[in-house]
Order: structure tokens, then sequence, then C-alpha cells
């Protein structure tokens, strides 16, 4: 499922419409409830239509809210699944350099490279509105089984790295504030618009 061009993008648009009519918009778990809170449960089989058919819900929901990535906790369901894409706007790189396209994980391990950390605002569908500053790893390697089954390894660096440590996180039930140095730079985005901007 690559979304990379746009006639790839419609072409997927239409191809999920054929395939998939029946696709839903989960509704999404709010920081408080005890679904975020859990150690979510390893999938056995990632083949499964039940896997598919949640993966392409939480997708489904994801490109809705909008977000970058969205896990299985999220949308009530304690399992290690977790969907994510980097867009161009929002890769490192110029030019689009660094964006990713859309990645289903299944039951992922995260390793950092070397301990070198950078600290970034996030944001979180389950925290509507708000933001903090978290320091994550600035390179990881992970790995994960793709809805095939078959296992995968990537490394990834910035804004990449950050977004799966942070779905990753979701099923361990870790939400960004539990990582957050300085509470200060933790509030409504509308009225940390200047802080942001700086
Ligand atoms: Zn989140």
């Amino acid at each position: 499922m690559n979304l990379t061009s746009s006639s790839g993008f419609i072409w997927n648009w239409l191809e999920k419409a054929i395939i998939y009519p029946f696709m839903s918009i989960l509704k999404i778990a709010r920081m408080g409830h005890p679904v975020l809170m859990q150690k979510a449960q390893s999938v056995e089989d990632p083949t499964s239509p039940e896997i598919h058919c949640l993966v392409e819900d939480m997708v489904e929901t994801m490109y809705d809210a909008p977000g970058v990535g969205l896990a299985a906790p999220q949308v009530h369901v304690g399992l290690r699944v977790v969907v994510f894409h980097v867009p161009r706007g929002r890769s490192d790189g110029e030019d689009g350099a660094g964006s990713v396209p859309l990645t289903v994980l299944i039951n992922p391990v995260i390793e950092p490279i070397g301990e070198e950390m950078n600290t970034a605002f996030e944001g979180c569908l389950s925290l509507p509105g708000m933001i903090g500053k978290v320091a994550r790893y600035t390179h990881i390697k992970y790995s994960a089984l793709g809805l095939d089954g078959k296992p995968f390894e990537r490394e990834a660096s910035g804004f990449h790295a950050r977004v799966v440590q942070h779905e990753c996180d979701h099923l361990d039930g870790v939400l960004y504030p539990m990582r957050m140095d300085d509470l200060k730079t933790f509030g409504y985005v509308e009225d940390m618009q200047k802080e942001v901007k700086e």
C-alpha cells in the first residue's frame, strides 16, 4: 500500500472501496481509559482475516483523524499492532526524503542505535489538542511482522524514529506525557503556538 504518488493514492482508494466496502472509522480511546494503560498482547497470526480487518479500520481511522500513526490499544484493541506513515511534509529531508509509505507493524521490537537522543514536540490522537516535548532516541532499528506474517527490519532516524517509538510505547501502556522531562512544555496546542514556532 504505497501512497507516495497521487495516482497510487487514487488507485489505492478505489481498490479499498471495492475490496473493503465495510471499513469503519473506529472510536479513539483518550488518556485515562484503562485500555491505554495496559500491555498489549502479541498477535499469533498476522495473516488472519480479523487482523487484516483491524488494520484496514485502523488505517481508515488514522487518515480520518488525521494522524501519522495509530496503535491498536488506541482503538480499544489490546494487540501489538501499529500503523504509521511519514508524509513528505513531515519528513526530515528536503524534497520529501525520509518520507515513509504506510507501514503496518505487528509485534514490533525496537532497538536503539547509539545513545543519541533529541527532544521535540509530540501530539497524540488519544490526547486531542495537546502537545508536549519528549526526548526520543535519534537512531533506532526496528523489526516486526508484516500482514503476510513475514519478518522485516528497518533502520530509522529523526521523525521516523520518533513516530515508531511513540506508537510502540502505546503497546506497553506508555503515553508520551509519561516520557516528559519538563511538564512546562505540555499544554494545549492552541495556547502553545508561540513556543512551537520558536
Ligand atoms: Zn499516541
